[in-house]
């Protein structure tokens, strides 16, 4: 195979988050499933060498938004940088599965989000190839240290990214203890060690569950009070789908994962 073509074949693998790992220490695993329709701006690597073995040389590959449902990247591609996200893994039961597909049918211009439904706990991250592993350790500990939390899901909100090229529908969760507001102190200030920026000032914590290519800001606002009656309606029906228990914290760096348990 070509370079360029095990290049490309690399940045398909790598699209998307995955989390098939369900052991409980600090388990590294390598996406395996490719899901398009939810995707960070990740850069196509190669896989992941130990440190000391070094990365592999590759070319500069030209952004193609159309080999990426249409998708722009926010930053460019560069060697030695590597997208990361912190983040922890949710599954919508089969109740909000089904409320989550009856908002597509309302906007059918929008990708539904199922598999790879996550709560973020950072922006994404372009991390210098050299720091990962003392990055990767100390967020580690930081996880391992700090006690299991709780947070509860209120409301649909539209979200957009920084360039606003996408927007997003929502669930936006609010935090039931300090756990998480003392663990994004410690992981802020982690990331300004690493010249990195830390997370929304107004962190909106969320999950969410569908996308739309663009700035549809405006176009979605009018629906959300409908959206909200909707989802409060499951929500009281199956009362225990509006808490989210986070037991475990996902790192994805490039195309490594790495599962923490919480205390
Ligand atoms: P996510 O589902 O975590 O990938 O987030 C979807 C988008 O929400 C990301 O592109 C974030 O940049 C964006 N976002 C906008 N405002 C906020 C906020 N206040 N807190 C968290 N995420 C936000």
């Amino acid at each position: 195979m070509s370079t360029k073509i095990a290049q490309m074949a690399g940045l398909k693998l790598i699209e998307g988050y995955s989390s098939s790992s369900d052991d409980d220490d600090d388990d590294v695993s390598r996406p395996e499933t490719v899901d398009k329709k939810i995707n960070l701006n990740s850069l196509p690597l190669p896989k992941f060498a130990p440190v000391g073995t070094g990365v592999e040389h590759y070319e500069t590959i030209v952004d193609n938004p159309e080999e990426h449902d249409g998708r722009v990247r926010s930053f460019k591609h560069e060697r030695g940088n590597w997208a990361t996200l912190v983040y922890a893994d949710y599954k919508p039961s089969e109740a909000l599965q089904s409320w989550m597909t009856s908002v597509n049918t309302i906007i059918p211009a929008g990708t539904l989000i199922l598999n790879d439904s996550h709560l973020s706990f950072s922006r994404t991250l372009i991390l210098k190839y050299h720091w990962i592993e003392s990055f990767v350790e100390s967020l580690r500990d930081l996880t391992r240290s700090t006690p299991k939390f709780n947070l509860q899901i209120t409301n649909v909100k539209i979200y957009c990214n920084e360039g606003r090229t996408r927007t997003f529908l929502g669930l936006e969760c609010q935090c039931l203890d300090q756990t998480v507001t003392h663990y994004m102190t410690s992981l802020n200030k982690l990331l300004s060690e690493y010249q990195l920026p830390p997370f929304y000032e107004d962190a909106s914590y969320h999950i969410s569950f569908l996308w739309l290519l663009g700035d549809k800001e405006e176009d979605l606002k009018k629906l959300i009070p409908t959206l909200n009656e909707s989802l409060f309606d499951i929500l009281s029906k199956h009362f225990e789908n509006s808490y989210i228990n986070i037991e475990h914290i996902h790192c994805k760096v490039g195309n490594k994962l790495y599962k923490w348990p919480l205390r």
